[in-house]
């Protein structure tokens, strides 16, 4: 769990320029998903070991009329989601009355909040921003955003050692997931005495001289597969949750949640445990549904980081949109399994379908890997199959995987298609050795594996895929030159 940072303030302050020195723009994820606001935009940031997520939550500048007073609210909603707020000002501007509104709402949040006055480049910064402290939001920090001056001060003094604060207590909470594993952990204590042994932990990588053959799945007879359902707002999430609750034989364990967090919910089916990492909190209890609460991008990166497999929903009615590709580009590169469920595909008429499944193949052609499945929310159509998958991808990502295998799987895709030559010498792949699972690495050790090019690592990426039979997660393929 990341403790979530938003930057707060008028539009031009220079929010966007701090949010890209801070997550260096590395995986932005634009939010401008319909009934939002303008441009959130979501990143991780990562300085000093510190981890945090950086929220930009577009601009608000507190004279909203009409429509802009819901988006302005919705801003100030997503500070809500927030664990610190850093409210940037304009030390060129000066006060406005608009800097007030929001140091206003700022004040009634009982919320680590660090006031930054920012532009202070070429400028007398003490006395252009001694005017900010009538905002009485305690001390105010000069940055140059656009120039980075004054951002590791800010960082170094007050918003690490509060990062640092919340990691610790995040870390020493117990988290809804626990709680929910324990759950699953208490129901077969009862079963009978010395039947399977619980296997917590991955078990570790042999990394050479190893004796298996055969890639097989560990057996983790008693630790439940966590799928997340994640989706844009509308897609049926909730619907889904639901209908795969109410399938028959599965039995649920229901578990209270709080707001921010997605619900944890332990169920069985087939002598397998789960535990649905629901987004869309349909099975939140006593909760006052709010439009911001169905859908927030901070839970959604929460529940991918939990996550064994990752359950994306399209709708097959909408598309598929740029979000859709910015969640699934983040549960990638997180390393989660995937597997893809277009629902919706009720009462579609054949043109219609057949354009779909062109616009999947068009766009989703990166991510082959991941089970595609056609699917009825509504209706209960397909969606027991959804199951199948989630199995097959949890055990692909958890196969075990021997180095002789590797390393002969390697020649074998050298022998059907040699790497090309470069600056006269052929470049030569030598060993190979299983780097770990979940997702499964594999570590290629050759001879100017540097200059490997990229279609020849996709085919030896797809040479692995069909020989090891993994199907729904990634496989990372590392090179090192040399023995
Ligand atoms: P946002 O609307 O709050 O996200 O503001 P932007 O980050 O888009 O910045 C608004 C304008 O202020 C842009 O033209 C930036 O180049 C400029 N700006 C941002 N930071 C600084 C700074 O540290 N010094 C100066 N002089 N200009 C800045
Ligand atoms: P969420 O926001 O992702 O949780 O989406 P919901 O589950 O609330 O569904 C949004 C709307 O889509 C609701 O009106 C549902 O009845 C509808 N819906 C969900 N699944 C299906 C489906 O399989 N077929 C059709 N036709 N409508 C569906």
């Amino acid at each position: 769990m990341l403790p979530v940072v938003a930057l707060v303030g008028r539009p031009n302050v220079g929010k966007s320029t701090l949010f890209n020195r801070l997550t260096k723009t590395r995986d932005a994820l634009v939010a401008d998903f319909p009934g939002l606001t303008r441009d959130r935009r979501y990143g991780q940031a990562s300085y000093n070991e510190n981890n945090f997520i950086v929220v930009d939550t577009g601009g608000i500048d507190g004279t909203e009329e009409g429509i802009e007073i819901e988006m302005a609210e919705q801003s100030l909603l997503a500070i809500d989601e927030a664990d610190v707020v850093l409210f940037l000002v304009d030390a060129r501007a000066g006060l406005t009355v608009a800097d007030e509104a929001i140091a206003d709402h700022l004040r009634k949040k009982d919320k680590p909040t660090f006031l930054v006055a920012n532009k202070v480049d070429g400028i007398d910064g003490d006395s252009f921003s001694a005017e900010f402290y009538s905002l009485a939001l305690g001390e105010v920090h000069q940055i140059a955003a656009a120039h980075g001056r004054g951002v590791a001060a800010l960082l170094d003094r007050a918003l690490v050692p509060v990062v640092e604060q919340l990691t610790e207590q995040f870390e020493n909470e117990m988290s809804e997931l626990e709680q929910a594993e324990k759950l699953v952990e208490s129901m077969h204590a009862g079963d009978e005495e010395g039947s399977v042994e619980h296997v917590k932990t991955l078990p570790e990588v042999e990394s050479d001289g190893d004796e298996s053959e055969d890639a097989e799945a560990v057996p983790f007879e008693d630790v439940p597969i966590k799928f997340a359902l994640i989706g844009r707002p509308n897609v049926g999430k909730s619907t889904l949750t639901n209908r795969m609750l109410g399938e028959e034989r599965v039995v649920v364990y229901d578990m209270p949640g709080t707001t921010r967090d997605s619900v944890y919910i332990p169920m069985s089916r087939n002598d397998q445990d789960y535990i649905i990492i629901d987004t869309a909190g349909v099975r939140r209890r006593g909760r006052i549904k709010q439009a911001i609460e169905k859908f927030s991008v901070v839970k959604t990166l929460q529940a991918i980081e939990d996550a064994n497999v990752v359950l994306l929903i399209l709708d097959a009615r909408e598309g598929i949109s740029d979000q859709d590709l910015s969640l699934l580009g983040f549960a990638l590169n997180a390393g989660r399994s995937i597997v893809i469920a277009v629902n919706k595909w009720d009462g579609l008429d054949q043109i219609v379908k057949d354009d779909v499944k062109r616009e999947l193949d068009r766009r989703l052609g990166f991510i082959d890997f991941a089970r595609v499945h056609f699917i009825s929310a509504l209706h209960g159509t397909g969606v027991g199959h959804l199951y199948e998958s989630i199995v097959e991808a949890y055990q692909s990502a958890t196969k075990r995987i021997s180095t002789s295998m590797v390393t002969r799987i390697m020649k074998m895709a050298q022998e059907d298609h040699q790497p090309p030559m470069i600056r006269g010498r052929r470049i030569k792949l030598k060993y190979a050795h299983a780097g770990g699972y979940n997702p499964p690495r594999i570590v290629i050790h050759g001879n100017q594996v540097d200059d490997l090019p990229d279609s020849y690592k996709r085919y030896l990426m797809n040479y692995y895929r069909k020989a090891l039979d993994v199907m729904g997660t990634p496989i990372k393929i590392e090179f090192r030159e040399g023995d």
